[in-house]
Parts: C-alpha cells; structure tokens; sequence
C-alpha cells in the first residue's frame, strides 16, 4: 500500500521539484550538436551539488551501479541510457532524465529536447508524449482511480498511432525515489483486478510515459542499463513528479509561479 502525504509534506516535496525543474532548465540550454552527454550530466551534477542537493540516479544498484546523476537516452534509446563520450547530432532526440533528494525529499522529472531540427514525424512523436503526460495530469483531477487515466493514456497514444511501452512504468515517491505504486501509462487485467489505487488527496506519483515510435518492445544494451527499442525506431519520455491536492494535480517538479519562494 503506497503513503499519503500531508499538504505539509507536499510543500517540502516541492523544493526538490523545482530543483529538478532547474537542472532540466539547465540542461536544455547545452542540448545542441556537437555536444556530449557527458558534459550534459556534469553540468547537472555541479546544480545539485551546489545546492545541497543529493542526486538520485548515482549508484543506484544494478550488474554495476548506475554511473551518473541523469539519464541520458539518445534517438532508439528508451530509458536508462548512460551519459559520456556520445555527441549529439543535429536531427537527434535526447531525452533526459533526473532526480535530486533534498531535506530528505525526492523529485523525479524526464523531457525529450530535439537537437537542432528534427524531422516532422520525429517532432510529432515529442508532441504526442508530452501531450499524453499533460492529458494524464488534467485526467488526475477529474477521475477517481489511475485506471481511467491509463486507460486514455493508451488510447491517446494508440490513436497518435504510436505505442505505450509496457515493460517501464511509473512510481509513487516520496522519501525514497520509487514507492508504491506502479504507475504503468496503459490499462491492463492486472492493473484494474489488483493494482488500482484512488486518486485521492495527499497522493505523490512520478507519471512517466515512454512513446515508441514503432513496436513497443524494448532490449536491453550490452552496458546493462540502457533500453532501447527493438525495432531501432525512436522513442521519447516525459514525465512529472505530481501530487493531488484538494484543488487537484500539483505538478511538483513544474516552473515556479510568480512570487513562489524557491529553495535556492
Ligand atoms: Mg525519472
Ligand atoms: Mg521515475
């Protein structure tokens, strides 16, 4: 069974959001050819480490402990890419993933940037993901179980005439990085017969749609961490930590408002 959260703990949650939203405004800016992954990652490193906040993604347990504070997930690449040498080419997509704990709270966010110009299609695939995030978020407020939501999330991304990948889905967080629940983008037997939770008050989930421009079956690279499509087509991912409130979906890791105090 997942926690609920106090209004008093979701405002904590949200210094961590925005230090994630920064580190992704940081990271947008270097996203261009010529580029290395590599530098994309040290550079979000430097922001964490420059605000006291502790990066999630290092060390994470694996064959061999994850290498970086983000992820970095080039064209076919799904999720879990490993950032380094890798330079970016005009017509890539790269999607970057990262997560920060500050005062003891965890943020979780993911945005696929174009690098330079992208091809049409490529450009329609970014759109259809982020779109499918922001339908789950304004959904969250309007349904009463995930289920509804992941119900629409498939048929949006069906219709779009791209598939949902199954075999990654989202979390609930909180202290740790991934708690219950799961959070898949795709309605299933198993998710309405025994995994199903209500979208109530004091919830925190990490949704994060993975779109696959071809089949929806991902392989595993030999560096054991990065997933990649099998079919070599392109895949992208959004995702947002979000809590429900009484007023409805607080996307934490979203920009600042006018006048919000910011933890830096
Ligand atoms: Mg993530
Ligand atoms: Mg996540």
């Amino acid at each position: 069974m997942h926690i609920l959260r106090s209004p008093r703990e979701i405002a904590q949650m949200r210094k961590p959001g925005l230090l994630v939203w920064r580190a992704h405004q940081l990271a947008a800016k270097l996203v261009k050819p010529g580029v290395t992954t590599g530098e994309i990652d040290a550079a979000v490193e430097k922001f964490f480490v420059e605000h006291n906040a502790i990066p999630l993604f290092k060390g994470v347990p694996g064959k061999v402990p994850f290498p970086a504070v983000t992820c970095i997930s080039v064209n076919d690449e799904v999720v879990h890419g490993i950032p380094g040498k890798r330079v970016l080419h005009e017509g890539d997509i790269v999607s970057i993933d990262t997560g920060c704990k500050f005062d003891g709270w965890c943020g979780d966010s993911a945005i696929t940037h174009p690098v330079g110009k992208i091809e049409a299609e490529t450009q329609r695939l970014l759109d259809v993901t982020s779109g499918v995030l922001a339908l789950a978020i304004g959904l969250m407020g309007k349904r009463s179980k995930w289920s509804e939501v992941a119900s629409e999330m498939g048929t949006y991304v069906r219709d779009a005439g791209f598939s949902v990948v199954e075999s990654f889905v989202g979390h609930g967080i909180g202290r740790e990085m991934h708690e219950d629940p799961q959070v898949p983008n795709f309605v299933s037997n198993q998710l309405r017969r025994s995994g199903d939770f209500a979208l109530e008050p004091g919830l925190v989930i990490a949704v994060e749609p993975m779109v696959n421009m071809g089949t929806k079956q991902v392989k595993g690279l030999p560096d054991f961490w990065t997933q990649a499509t099998q079919d070599g087509k392109a895949s992208a991912h959004f995702e947002h930590t979000i809590a429900m409130t009484p007023d409805g979906p607080w996307v934490l890791t979203g920009p600042p408002v006018p006048n919000e105090q910011t933890p830096w």
